[in-house]
């Protein structure tokens, strides 16, 4: 790994970025954890600008949480090709990066925001996802923690996950806001202040 986080070629990531994505944002507050920068991030060179990460936003908004209260990063902060998933040895290369950003950033709460973050910072039982993100709403999985911070999973924000319905037919953005809720409580309960 580069001493240079901006520079780093650790992976074959490097070879088809525009940029390497670095954390930013609030320290002592929520981390939003996602799986990759898309291609907006990738040439703005900041994550979460998308349309998965306006999404994000709005919702924390909706919360009292403005974007400038809250730090962002991804588990591999190089965009994958053609926004594939990101390869085994690929997470596995950038971990030391996500643990550093954890580190620095000190988060009270973090938010895994889809299954590729959830699967990198928990361990999920075998169920679907989703199932896994509504029980722990519910309470009955109990919150886990990653480098000794609570880890709140949700659903992934992009259109194509943010649009669809459980076979109950409750959407999965309502549980997504429900689960943001959740971390802006984790976060108030930890003593930092959640809104403006
Ligand atoms: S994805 Fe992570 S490990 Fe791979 S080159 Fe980019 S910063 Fe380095």
């Amino acid at each position: 790994m580069s001493a240079d986080p901006a520079r780093c070629t650790a992976c074959r990531l490097c070879e088809t970025r525009t940029q390497v994505v670095l954390p930013d944002g609030a320290a002592g507050g929520l981390l939003a954890v996602g799986e990759a920068p898309g291609r907006d991030e990738d040439l703005q060179g900041v994550g979460f600008v998308g349309r998965a990460g306006r999404t994000l936003d709005g919702v924390l908004l909706e919360l009292g949480l403005h974007r400038a209260d809250y730090a962002r990063t991804n588990v591999v902060r190089c965009r994958p090709p053609e926004n594939r998933k990101p390869r085994r040895d690929e997470v596995q290369a950038c971990s030391g990066w996500l643990q550093g950003a954890v580190n620095a950033l000190q988060p009270r709460v973090i938010l895994a925001v889809g299954q590729s973050a959830a699967e990198q910072l928990l361990t999920l039982p075998r169920q679907p996802y989703l199932e896994f993100v509504v029980a722990t709403l519910q309470g009955s999985e109990p919150l886990q923690r990653y480098g000794g911070v609570s880890v709140v999973p949700m659903p992934h924000t992009s259109p194509l996950a943010w649009n669809r319905r459980r076979a109950d037919g409750t959407a999965l953005r309502d549980i997504g806001a429900r689960a943001a809720a959740q971390a802006v409580s984790v976060l108030a309960a930890a003593g930092a202040p959640a809104r403006r």
